[in-house]
């Protein structure tokens, strides 16, 4: 299970934070994902949970910022969201397209006490 695992490297992300400054708790993580990231973002929550149980992470809040996929079209410059994989420019037809976001999983913030 991808989300299963991707909750495991969150869980190794936060105890070395909280190791780093000496925190004995965190109560929110905020992650941003990107849609090319395919992740359930109730299934990654309903796993941390899990993960979560009985460490210094129980009962945080996980708070996902879901990104769009965002192209910018090499040839007429285009810069477009969709929500779909695709290799076409809708304004000059050509497929010179380059993902500019959309493959974030990162941590990006933390409470922690
Ligand atoms: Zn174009």
């Amino acid at each position: 299970m991808h989300e299963l695992s991707i909750a495991q490297n969150i869980m190794d992300i936060v105890n070395e934070q909280l190791s780093v400054n000496n925190l004995s708790r965190v109560t929110k993580i905020g992650m941003r994902i990107g849609k090319l990231a395919a992740i359930e973002p109730a299934s990654l929550k309903f796993c941390f949970e899990i993960i979560a149980r009985d460490t210094k992470a129980e009962g945080a809040v996980l708070e996902i910022d879901s990104v769009p996929i965002r192209y910018r079209c090499n040839d007429c410059q285009l810069d477009f969201i969709l929500d779909e994989l695709d290799f076409i420019c809708p304004n000059c037809m050509r497929n010179r397209l380059e993902i500019i976001s959309g493959r974030e999983l990162q941590v990006v913030e933390m409470e922690a006490y």
